[in-house]
């Protein structure tokens, strides 16, 4: 792909990162895995941030390995919405629709909480499942405009649209805007998370450049594909999630809500950062640069001292991490995560064998290397036992540094 998802201008790379195996492909066995090439660009137009490479989302979404339910800061995120959505008078008459449902859980909680429908969109048919079992009503399938005229005809128009950690994800968002404006009510909300692409560059998150992650969004950007589809933007709050994400609150273009002063500050601060001039743009592949250094030194020293490195945390941002460090079985001892989807596996590309956390003893590790530093704070208070006994954790942003 070499045009902007949002408004098919010319891309200009920023960072070339060569070919690494998909970060959701956790191999049974040590067997050599297929490597795709990776690259992050900027459009020459509308400045949106973006990889190149499109791969086919059967590939990646079809038995997808995060569950959402799983995290406790997940959870915690989850009860914060349902209290900021009370401002919309939600009840038991409105209707909710979320896209990339995954497991059920959120639907879960707002069904328990407002007595109201629900219904969820997702690919992932191993997910499905597990929805099913929390008696939420799911349809596997990737939403879009063809699919938002289906659900119309057989289930109405929605008064609530969510869209938590997807936009990012698709190949073509402006499919996912269409479908939203199809489906809502004249004064609906529509509420988007997305990773926030000035967290990103200021803290250096290269880690969440990989193949699922297709669009590194701005506020900028949402207002794009807002404009482009006939909805507009009226709130914004930057919420602690993914490493730091914009909520957006969006409506259709003829609603009588009001734009926040929040939207025009944010955008201010966007300007600040740079996140629109190719010139600052392109220092990032320093600072990228020059972090795999400092990550690869960290290890390679404590190696030279012998000490026993495993990591924490088995996330997609994790594996791209390990990938662009090189940090392989070789020179990582044992990767820790809750996933029992994951457990037994190895981790993609690098061959580190996965196991349950409960196995993560001080005797066979000497440095935890926390992969899901987003949620380091959970991670540490719950291997506190490892802590007391003298082991150590690194945290590999914004450098890599060790906490005893
Ligand atoms: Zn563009």
């Amino acid at each position: 792909m070499s045009r902007c998802r949002i408004c098919r201008g010319k891309l200009i790379k920023i960072i070339d990162f060569g070919k690494i195996a998909l970060v959701g492909d956790f191999p049974k066995k040590k067997i050599k895995q297929k490597k795709y090439k990776i690259s992050l660009n900027y459009c020459k137009i509308c400045k949106h941030v973006q990889i190149a490479e499109i791969l086919n989302p059967n590939l990646l979404f079809k038995e997808y390995f995060w569950e959402t339910g799983i995290s406790k800061s997940n959870i915690y995120l989850m009860e914060g919405i349902i209290k900021k959505i009370k401002r919309f008078k939600i009840n038991a008459k409105s209707k909710v629709l979320e896209i990339a449902s995954n497991d059920g859980s959120f639907l879960e909680l707002i069904k328990k909480k407002f007595k109201c429908f629900v219904l969820g969109i997702d690919p992932a048919k191993n997910l499905k499942k597990i929805s099913d079992k929390k008696k939420v009503l799911s349809i596997s399938d990737y939403f879009n405009s063809k699919l938002s005229r289906k659900l119309l005809s057989r289930f109405g128009y929605f008064d609530f649209i969510f869209a938590r950690n997807v936009i990012a994800h698709v190949s073509n968002p402006n499919e996912i805007f269409n479908g939203v404006k199809n489906l809502l009510t004249d004064e609906g909300t529509f509420i988007l998370e997305v990773p926030h692409l000035g967290n990103i560059f200021q803290f250096n998150q290269y880690d969440n450049i990989f193949h699922e992650h297709v669009g590194f969004h701005s506020l900028k950007s949402i207002i794009d594909l807002s404009q482009n589809n006939s909805l507009k933007i009226f709130d914004v709050e930057k919420i602690d999630s993914q490493g730091g994400s914009l909520r957006c609150y969006i409506c259709k273009k003829s609603s009588k809500k009001t734009v926040s002063k929040k939207v025009f500050q944010i955008f201010d601060k966007e300007k600040k950062l740079g996140l629109f001039y190719p010139k600052e743009l392109k220092k990032f592949k320093l600072k990228i640069l020059s972090h795999i250094n400092s990550m690869k030194n960290l290890i390679q020293s404590l190696k030279l001292k012998n000490k026993k490195i495993s990591v924490y945390g088995a996330s997609g941002k994790g594996q791209a991490l390990l990938q662009f460090c090189n940090l392989r079985y070789n020179n990582i001892d044992c990767a820790y995560d809750k996933s029992k989807l994951k457990q037994g596996r190895y981790t993609p590309g690098t061959f580190i064998k996965i196991k349950k956390p409960s196995k993560l003893k001080r005797q066979n590790t000497d440095y935890l290397l926390i992969l899901s530093w987003n949620i380091k704070n959970e991670i540490i208070k719950q291997e506190k036992k490892f802590k007391h006994k003298g082991g150590k954790f690194i945290v590999p942003f914004p450098s890599p540094r060790i906490i005893s």
